[in-house]
């Protein structure tokens, strides 16, 4: 595919009309998204960030997820020019570790201490390291013996047999991120290995769907091309999955280009500033307006709080991208530098006291509400109803069993403040289930 980029200057009205539009969630068109991101004049910024905060406040309301990554094998067949992990990454220090089964549980376990409910596990590709039934077991296993509640998997594109399979395992959204959709690029990007294959990387998102996965989560690693050609491009592969399955991606991951140990790219061919970041996170927020954008740790703190405003729905916190990394342990290869390393108490507490409402829930995945199913409550404003009060029950855990003393006092004000606005139907049934957890119980949801 290629795409024409118009560099005209946006004329106001035609820009009021766009915006207009996607605040009644209408989404954008690939070209009124590249028409958005060649914005550069800051009254037409300031209306592209308001309206992006709008459709985000419309579609969850105020909260924010938080979450962490577990790597488990930084063990890799590939040769992804900017990752540590590539096969050809020999330096000192890039030792090659999967974590057994009994690893993962700790790892898991360590993190379910500070107040995490949500796991994305992360790993190389390396079948004789992780195959499919090492990850059957992992996943089993953290389940059955931690109180992780739901877990997410960044992996290697695969077949439609096997997706089937590990949906079945519990998993909840298959993540992929295309790297670049510019396919000279991605040859060039991956020169060996299974990723050298542009056609079997573009088709996994179809591959999860048609194995049962209604959720899927997309990215393109900014840095590599020209983002504008990126996100137009990510934007037509959501259109395309929506035109297919009815239902397009779960979330829109946005990752940007970080130095790594041992990558063989030293800076990002086509670097990305943090101005335009910020438009990047906009115009996907109001693109697919149902999607969460997820930021992770690879972002400054500043940067992060400040796209929290302008549509970013989802942020790791005091993440590791090394295997072992949570824990005490010998050191690995991590995959890149981490910029926010703030922990995830500090992050609940910078979230609350911007006014917006931490959430550690994973309802949802837990009660069918996922794929075409959340987006009809979405479309419906449900969402809303659903998991304000839900978010409001997994923090009230959070402030009892891991928060720092002011931490938890800050999120007992918030609960009672949002508790307080709970539609009076709503009200009296929360307060029982609130209660509840109080007394001791745990997993309460709507
Ligand atoms: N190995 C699998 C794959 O490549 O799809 C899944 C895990 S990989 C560790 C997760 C993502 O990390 C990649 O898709 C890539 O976008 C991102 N990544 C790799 N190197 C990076 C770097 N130097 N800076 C930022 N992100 C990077
Ligand atoms: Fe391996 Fe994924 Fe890193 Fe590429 S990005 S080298 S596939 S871990």
């Amino acid at each position: 595919m290629e795409l024409t980029i118009n560099r005209a200057p946006v004329d106001h009205r035609l820009l009021d009309d766009i915006l207009a539009r996607a605040q009644a969630l209408a989404g954008l068109s690939v070209e009124e998204a590249a028409r958005l991101l060649t914005i550069d004049e800051p009254e037409s910024l300031n209306k592209l960030f308001n309206t992006a905060r709008t459709v985000k406040e419309a579609v969850f309301g105020r909260r924010v997820v938080l979450f962490a990554p577990l790597y488990l094998s930084n063990s890799c067949t590939n040769n992804c020019l900017y990752c540590g992990f590539r096969i050809d990454n020999r330096e000192q220090g890039s030792v090659r570790r999967t974590l057994s089964v009994d690893e993962a549980v700790h790892e898991a376990r360590l993190l379910e201490q500070k107040g995490y409910k949500r796991l994305l596990l992360v790993l190389g590709e390396d079948r004789s390291a992780s195959d499919l039934s090492y990850l059957r077991t992992v996943v089993e296993a953290i389940y059955s013996q931690t109180g992780i509640r739901i877990l997410h998997l960044n992996a290697a594109p695969m077949t439609v047999e096997e997706f089937r399979e590990i949906k079945a395992m519990g998993v909840g959204v298959y993540q992929c991120f295309q790297e670049t959709y510019h396919e000279p690029t991605y040859r060039r990007m991956h020169p060996s290995g299974k990723k050298a294959d542009f056609q079997w990387r573009i088709e996994a998102m179809d591959r999860a769907m048609e194995g049962g996965f209604g959720d899927v989560g997309m990215g393109a690693l900014l840095g590599l091309y020209d983002y504008r050609f990126e996100v137009a491009s990510l934007i037509a592969h959501a259109r395309h999955l929506e035109a297919r399955f009815g239902v397009g991606p779960h979330t829109i991951s946005v990752p940007r280009l970080q130095p790594a140990a041992g990558a063989a790219l030293d800076r990002a061919p086509s670097p990305v500033s943090d101005a335009e970041f910020k438009k990047i996170v906009a115009v996907y927020r109001l693109a697919i307006p149902y999607a969460g954008v997820v930021i992770s740790t690879r972002e400054p703190a500043a940067l992060r709080d400040e796209v929290i405003e302008i549509g970013a729905s989802q942020l790791s916190a005091g993440s590791s991208t090394e295997p072992g990394g949570y824990g005490d342990h010998d050191r690995s290869a991590s995959q890149f530098e981490v910029e926010d390393h703030r922990s995830i108490d500090e992050m609940v507490k910078v979230i609350a006291e911007k006014g917006w409402l931490p959430s550690l829930c994973t309802a949802c995945y837990r009660s069918g509400r996922t794929g075409d199913h959340f987006r009809e409550l979405a479309e419906e404003g449900d969402i809303k109803q659903f998991c304000l009060p839900n978010a409001l029950l997994t923090l009230q855990e959070y402030a009892l069993d891991s928060a720092t003393p002011e931490t938890a006092e800050l999120c007992n004000r918030i609960i009672a403040r949002e508790g307080g606005s709970l539609a009076a139907s709503l009200r009296e049934g929360f307060m029982k289930k609130l209660g509840r957890i109080k007394a001791g119980e745990r997993d309460i949801f709507y």
